[in-house]
């Protein structure tokens, strides 16, 4: 087990308590423990954070790309070679186990080398004019100091989404982690200053939404909000942002479906069906919540799926407050007239366990059907045919991942065009992107920006127009 002691904030290369000397006590979901003391700042801690990352950006931003991607490329070394001691945090403080945290750990790792590339490959352009005697070329330009704060679901990922790709493009950033999951950010922040980025361009502010998150989105100083977490926050963070007209870049939530067809091997969906809903507890933003299973072997596959869900391995869920939640979400649906097959329950062990839960029979406009729960709870739907699962896929606020099981190219190709999503997956799960590609929805999901991919570079960046009279005597 980790001793962890207090999570300070870490403003301009120093740990620093909150000034207020406030502090939120940590607990650990899997036996509800207490794991450590976090730093609870306000308005105060996040300006001494935003005015060190101003103070410090100009510097790191005249430092030429291709050195700004050399650190990157440090700073994810040093995190696979501490890999370990980072998963172990991140295991205390989410509850999940080991295993798959030190996958979280890789998968940050592989986000910082595919950034770190970028500095010998950030390609921009050359174009025409219309007047004689011009070259016309595009630039990047750092937006100042960037905001990123984010979810707890997978905190390591979380932090390199953001982090990497904004101190890569010559920003400063003030990180506002999960109150859930303060440690491991703070972790990879001081990896970074272990690696020589400079103190003030990645500092780390610790506390609630409602007080640091809010005053980071707040601060007149900060060019850019960069958030990840639930379509509720986003909207008011999106509201507060366009007061002062600051660049938001937004990743919500998702109500993913995984549409399992006639021609489906229905083993592999059942298989696919159980990582998509219940890893990580269901929480994760591309968790498939709505499995369409079209009617001719709806009931085959039920059975299936309900059979191998008594040998899900569960995991807590991040607090006592989302494990009541969800449980008060599937009691609505029984009461609503909805059945269910699975779970529904806390699992009588230590910890904030809900019982892998599977129910059928809820209305499309049932609260279940429409509302993320961002837990392991999955409702079954039958339909009639492809388009038929076209249109209920389609009907929900959210538009992030989507996935379909058939043998059909025509099918999976029809499916990929018609559905309203980020990513379309065929015959595998509903999941997230790797570090090349980029990642995000549509509708509620998100603002239409993706991140990972080259094109994180767009929301960590401007674009600049460069109009040059090369011969300045022909002007
Ligand atoms: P949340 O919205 O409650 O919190 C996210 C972060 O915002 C936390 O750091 C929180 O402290 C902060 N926050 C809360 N209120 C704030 C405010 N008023 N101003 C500024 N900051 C504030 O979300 P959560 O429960 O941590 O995460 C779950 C949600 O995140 C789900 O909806 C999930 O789908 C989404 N998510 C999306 C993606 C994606 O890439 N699209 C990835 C992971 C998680």
């Amino acid at each position: 087990m980790v001793g962890l002691s207090d999570v300070t904030n870490l403003i301009d290369g120093r740990a620093v308590p909150a000034r207020s000397g406030a502090w939120l006590e940590k607990i650990r979901p899997a036996d509800e423990t207490v794991l450590c003391r976090v730093a609870r700042s306000d308005a105060d801690d996040v300006a001494d954070a935003v005015a060190a990352a101003r103070a410090a950006q100009p510097a790191w931003a005249e430092r030429t790309a291709v050195a700004r991607g050399d650190i990157v490329r440090e700073l994810a070394l040093l995190l696979r070679a501490r890999r370990e001691e980072a998963a172990a945090i991140v295991a205390e403080e989410t509850g999940k186990s080991l295993a798959l945290a030190l996958g979280e750990a890789d998968a940050a790792v592989e986000m910082g080398l595919f950034i770190a590339g970028e500095g010998r490959r950030s390609y921009g352009r050359t174009t025409t004019a219309s007047m004689a005697n011009r070259t016309v070329l595009t630039m990047r330009q750092p937006l100042g100091v960037a905001a990123l704060i984010m979810s707890f679901n997978t905190p390591l990922p979380n932090v390199a989404w953001k982090a990497f790709p904004a101190i890569f493009c010559g920003n400063a950033a003030v990180v506002k982690p999960s109150e859930h999951t303060p440690a491991s950010a703070s972790f990879f922040a001081e990896l970074a200053l272990e690696v020589g980025v400079a103190p003030g361009v990645l500092n780390v502010v610790h506390g609630l939404g409602s007080e640091a998150g809010a005053a980071l989105v707040d601060h007149p100083d900060v060019g850019l909000v960069s958030f990840t977490g639930s379509a509720a926050t986003g909207r008011s963070i999106n509201a507060a942002a366009a007061r002062r007209l600051a660049k938001t870049c937004l990743e919500l939530g998702g109500k993913n479906a995984l549409v399992v067809c006639d021609d489906a091997d229905l083993d592999r969906a059942v298989e696919w069906v159980l990582a998509s809903a219940f890893s990580n507890a269901g929480q994760r933003c591309a968790s498939a919540s709505r499995i369409v299973v079209f009617d001719a072997v709806y009931d085959a596959f039920r059975e299936r799926l309900v059979d191998a869900v008594a040998a899900v391995d569960s995991q807590p869920v991040i607090s006592r407050e989302s494990m009541e939640r969800i449980l008060e979400a599937v009691a609505r649906a029984r009461t609503a007239g909805a059945i269910v097959l699975a779970g529904g329950t806390r699992l009588e062990q230590p910890g904030w366990r809900v019982a892998p839960t599977v129910v059928e029979g809820a209305t499309p406009d049932a609260e279940i059907s429409r509302v993320e729960l961002f837990g392991p709870v999955t409702v079954l739907y039958r339909v009639a045919d492809l388009d038929d699962a076209i249109a209920l896929v389609n009907d929900s606020p959210y538009g992030l991942t989507a996935a379909i099981h058939t043998a059909s190219v025509h099918r999976a190709m029809r499916f990929a065009e018609r559905v309203q999503a980020g990513v379309v997956v065929v015959n595998a799960g509903t999941h997230g992107s790797e570090p090349h590609m980029g990642f995000g929805g549509v509708k509620d999901s998100g603002t239409g920006w993706r991140e990972a991919g080259i094109e994180s570079l767009d929301v960590y960046s401007d674009p600049k127009v460069v109009n040059l009279v090369v011969d300045p005597t022909k002007a």
